[in-house]
């Protein structure tokens, strides 16, 4: 048997493998390794999951964005982004139309946008949670001091996705503007988990700069972190970006990485992302058949949904709520998969019914919050 080949089936073994293996592995592998490892990584989704993939309804409520990433489309310094934002109004009028297609979790994502005060996120997210009281609230907002983040999950809010984008700090700060660190993006996730959300990270393959060895980092953090859900998704430049003629991450790599998640993980919440539909038609699927139990359909109303652009050619831009969840609901059917019409929380915390109640008070910040 091939060193690569061993190094597959120790990680399906013992849940992990050294930093070093990893990279040796994501490095080496060939097609062989990979069609093994999806089989493997199937196999164990199949085992925890089933045949169901669980669906969120992502609504894009605003591209405003305080903030600074020098790949995302819809950063600061994007003069030519065309901005939007949802009133209240609007956001729980889409949620309401999302409920009857079935959605039975709503991810809120946005930019950093200031307009949007923690009081105000913490009202809309009551709301739903009174409207829909069958339904889980995800928020998907960046960084935020720890008082905001307690007071949503006072409100309501489930989950929240925080993808840590790259675990070295050299990396990260080659990706970011000065102000950002991932000293601070680790301490929102510790603080995310602490007051009982289930928390994502993740981060984009085949980002500018990235080395395997920055992967094995990522995943022997993840290793650490224990989050209950993680997307990851292959790097697109944006034209209006510094970034713009950065090649893109490759499906092949992400697929694989997909694999070695399920499989350091078998109970894990990984979704088959946008971005991956994006570089190719069958990506979704293909995500699914590595190791992805999660489908994002987009949930944005027509007349903005054009406009939330964090990468080139995105997917999805000009077709109906109800167009996408049929879309989904098809490609699911086509590789013998269905779509559960459930919450679809993490199994540690199923049969506990909803969410625990969120702790009384925000524990002691760990340090100080990044600047609003
Ligand atoms: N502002 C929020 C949510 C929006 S960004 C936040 O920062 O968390 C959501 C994710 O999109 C980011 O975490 C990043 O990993 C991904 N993303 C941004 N620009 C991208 C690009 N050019 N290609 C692929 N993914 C990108």
């Amino acid at each position: 048997m091939s060193r690569t080949r061993r190094l597959i089936d120790a990680l399906a073994r013992d849940g992990s493998l050294s930093g070093p293996e990893f990279a040796e592995l994501i490095r080496a592998r060939d097609e062989g390794d990979a069609s093994h490892l999806f089989a493997l990584a199937s196999e164990a989704r199949d085992r925890v999951f089933g045949k169901g993939i669980f669906i969120r309804g992502l609504l894009e409520f605003s591209n405003f964005c305080r903030n600074d990433c020098l790949y995302c489309g819809i950063r600061r310094s994007n003069r030519r982004a065309d901005r939007y934002r949802l009133s209240k109004e609007e956001i729980l009028g889409t949620c309401e139309a999302g409920h009857l297609l079935g959605f039975r979790t709503f991810v809120l994502q946005s930019g950093e946008d200031p307009f949007y005060g923690p009081e105000l996120i913490a009202d809309i997210v009551a709301e739903l949670k009174l409207s829909f009281p069958d339904t889980a609230v995800t928020l998907s907002l960046g960084e935020h001091p720890p008082r905001s983040y307690a007071l949503w999950r006072k409100a309501g809010a489930d989950r929240y996705l925080l993808r840590h984008e790259t675990r070295d700090p050299e990396h990260y700060a080659s990706l970011h503007p000065r102000s950002m660190s991932i000293g601070t993006r680790v301490r929102c996730l510790e603080t995310l988990k602490a007051l009982g959300y289930q928390v994502g990270c993740g981060f984009m393959v085949g980002s500018p700069g990235q080395t395997p060895e920055h992967l094995a980092e990522d995943l022997l953090f993840i290793k650490g972190l224990r989050p209950h859900m993680v997307g990851i998704g292959p790097f697109i430049p944006h034209k209006d970006t510094p970034l713009a003629s950065a090649p893109a991450g490759s499906v092949d790599d992400t697929l694989f990485l997909l694999g070695l998640l399920r499989l350091m993980d078998p109970r894990l919440l990984i979704p088959a992302t946008t971005a991956l539909g994006t570089l190719d038609p069958a990506g979704r699927e293909k995500g699914v058949l590595a190791g992805a139990n999660v489908i994002m359909p987009i949930l944005t109303p027509a007349g903005v949904r054009g406009k939330y652009l964090l990468y080139d050619n995105k997917i999805c831009t000009g077709d109906s709520s109800s167009a996408c969840r049929m879309c989904v609901e098809r490609r699911m059917g086509t590789i013998g998969y269905g779509i559960s019409a459930v919450r679809g929380d993490h199994p540690d915390l199923e049969g506990a019914g909803p969410s625990p109640p969120p702790p009384l008070a925000a524990p002691a910040p760990a340090a100080p919050p990044p600047a609003m």
